[in-house]
């Protein structure tokens, strides 16, 4: 099937050419003049369409929150003069000497890097002109429904030597309708944010004396993460993958060999001297699988070698790039690394997407967008290796039969790949895993295998990651759940509370008998109310509470209550049965194990603690 293609905009501040996006760049411009109405003296710096809105930076005083109604309303006043949109194309120094006479030095800075030949174009509403490419929306009547949302600080070029820019957010609809429905998005992905949650339900932390971007997983938070890897292990041992360790820091000279140092300069944590040998921490995991490889002479019946690590790796990322656990400084991989005859590429790439494809409906995503980037402008290797590797890349999506995008010059630098992003319960787009064809690697660390006819031959090499970071996934994961993860992820599973002091010393036991199955409970055994502790566990969106009190103890029963209610009391063994049944991890591979759709936007609450059901 034929792929769409992807917009990729030339650089930041490009306009993609899609209805809504041009109402919103229009309406940008809109509310640059309403702030300059508002604040003579501020300065404009860029304000392009993002996803879902626009913003627009100002060199001015900081904005109050009060300010969004007044820029708002002014912002309705140049939509009600209903001004044409008006493109000008001047000369180069003709513009300069426009916006250097109003004093817009951001402007100004942009025109001089503008590549000489290129055009110089404006456009104008009313007395407000801004310097942009377009295209916009014809008059200032156009823009519907809009909303002035938040206001942050950004520096000039995202870079911290520059001054500090005042960042106004906002977004435009076609309907009020729509509009509505965002805004309630917004308030629902709040109310989901990983960040808040994290803090709230204990999962992990970030300490300054630590450094920025490192995070420490809390028990609970670890325990989530546990749960994932060891299905990840388990999953790729079913699937014929080695395990594998590798150290956290490496001779530069690996990542000289590798290209890394090359190209990733940016991103590399700090070298450090022993020996009289520069050593670099960790940034990738496939030069230290490529050592393995390489450490014995490998047979055509060796192959394909597939290896794999949840192995940690560290980037930096400018402090300002940081955000909670979707973008940090260490993070571990869930890593592959095959190498393979180029007869197996097909095939072992087509393994590798359902393998992601299982792994990640097991968690309860069924929505996702397959991309296929090619060959970006800075890359290794021969024109004709990109070509072959793209053909291959293509078979396996034709196979799959979901239809893919193309994201032409999207790829890495060592080779064309497959992207997979999934949707999550607010649509929102996560990209977690991500294949790619490497025929670069292999000849850089002349990799080579004894052939059939005993010629030596080079491998190919693919990259894998399944769920991308643990990092990252998890982050999406809290979410997707809203903090409630199904039974089996959930780090308690359930909470005994006991009614009386009297009912404390069954409480324990329950506890320990449920402990005995390898459940993950606890007793909260304090001298609360039983309503406090209730509300207690509900905060903490363990999946089930037990309240035990003396009747209980002398029946040896125990009465649920998860969180889609309060469920018949039941004799102490048979639930220690049942929630064990229920408690264990989903396998891959038959759709009646997928977890329940987390829950829709439409019911607030959060979602129900649905188990998986169980492999008979
Ligand atoms: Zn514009
Ligand atoms: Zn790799």
């Amino acid at each position: 099937m034929k792929p769409d293609k992807v917009i990729r905009p030339r650089e930041k501040g490009d306009v993609p050419d899609d209805p809504l996006s041009r109402m919103r760049h229009s309406a940008s411009h809109v509310m640059a003049d309403a702030v300059c109405r508002l604040r003579p003296g501020a300065k404009v710096a860029i304000g392009p369409a993002i996803d879902n809105g626009f913003y627009y930076d100002f060199d001015t005083e900081p904005f109050s929150p009060d300010d969004a109604e007044r820029i708002e309303a002014e912002m309705r006043k140049i939509i009600a003069e209903n001004l044409p949109f008006v493109r000008h194309v001047v000369p180069r120094a003709e513009a300069r000497e426009r916006f250097a006479s109003r004093g817009e030095k951001y402007k100004v800075e942009i025109i001089d890097t503008i590549p000489e030949g290129d055009e110089v174009s404006y456009f104008q509403h009313g007395d407000f002109i801004d310097l942009c490419r377009g295209p916009h929306v014809e008059r200032t009547g156009d823009i519907k429904a809009f909303k002035v949302l938040s206001f942050a600080g950004a520096y000039w070029r995202g870079d911290e030597r520059n001054p500090m820019l005042q960042r106004v957010y906002g977004t435009a609809f076609e309907s009020q309708a729509d509009l509505d429905a965002h805004l309630a998005r917004i308030e629902e992905a709040k109310r989901r944010d990983h960040r808040t949650l994290g803090k709230e339900l204990d999962l992990y932390s970030f300490d300054d004396l630590v450094g920025p971007g490192f995070a420490l997983w809390h028990p609970k938070g670890a325990f989530v993460r546990y749960t994932v890897e060891d299905l990840i292990r388990r999953e790729n041992f079913r699937r014929g993958y080695e395990l594998v360790y590798t150290p956290h820091l490496a001779r530069e000279q690996l990542l000289i060999t590798s290209g890394h140092l090359e190209h990733y300069k940016d991103n590399l944590f700090g070298g450090m001297e022993l020996d009289g040998q520069r050593y670099l921490v960790k940034p990738m995991n496939c030069p230290f699988h490529i050592a393995i490889y390489r450490s014995q002479l490998r047979s055509y019946r060796d192959l394909p070698l597939r290896y794999s690590e949840l192995g940690t790796v560290y980037r930096y990322e400018r402090s300002g790039a940081l955000h909670g656990l979707l973008r940090v400084r260490g993070l571990t991989m869930d890593d592959g690394h095959l190498f393979v005859r180029e007869e197996q590429i097909a095939d072992e790439i087509g393994a590798c997407v359902k393998f992601a494809l299982e792994m990640l409906e097991l968690f309860g995503f069924k929505d996702f967008d397959l991309y296929l980037a090619t060959r970006p402008e800075s890359f290794m290797g021969e024109p004709a290796a990109w070509e072959r590797a793209e053909v291959a890349l293509r078979s396996v999506l034709d196979k799959l039969g979901r239809p893919y995008k193309l994201d032409a010059g999207g790829g890495a630098f060592y080779g064309p790949k497959i992207d997979l992003k999934i949707k999550d319960a607010l649509g929102r787009e996560w990209q977690c895993s991500t294949f790619q064809l490497d025929f670069q690697l292999p000849e850089r660390f002349a990799l080579e295998y004894v052939a059939q006819d005993g010629s030596r031959q080079r491998p190919i090499m693919i990259h894998r990651a399944l769920l991308g970071s643990m990092e990252r996934f998890i982050a999406v994961l809290i979410e997707q759940f809203a903090g409630a993860f199904p039974l089996w992820l959930a780090p308690v599973q359930a909470r005994v509370l006991s009614v009386s002091e009297r009912a404390e010393p069954y409480a324990h036991e329950v506890v320990a008998r449920l402990r005995a199955e390898e459940l993950r409970v606890e007793a909260d055994v304090s001298a609360d109310k039983l309503g406090a502790k209730i509300r207690r566990a509900q905060m903490e969106k363990i999946p089930y509470m037990l309240v035990v009190g003396e009747k209980d103890m002398a029946a040896r029963v125990v009465s649920p209550r998860s969180r889609d209610g309060q469920q018949p009391a039941a004799p102490l063994e048979e639930f220690a049965a049942r929630l064990r049944a229920e408690a264990t991890p989903p396998r891959p591979g038959s759709r009646s194990e997928t977890p329940r759709d987390p829950v829709a936007l439409q019911s607030l609450g959060p979602p129900s603690a649905n188990p998986p059901t169980k492999d008979n």
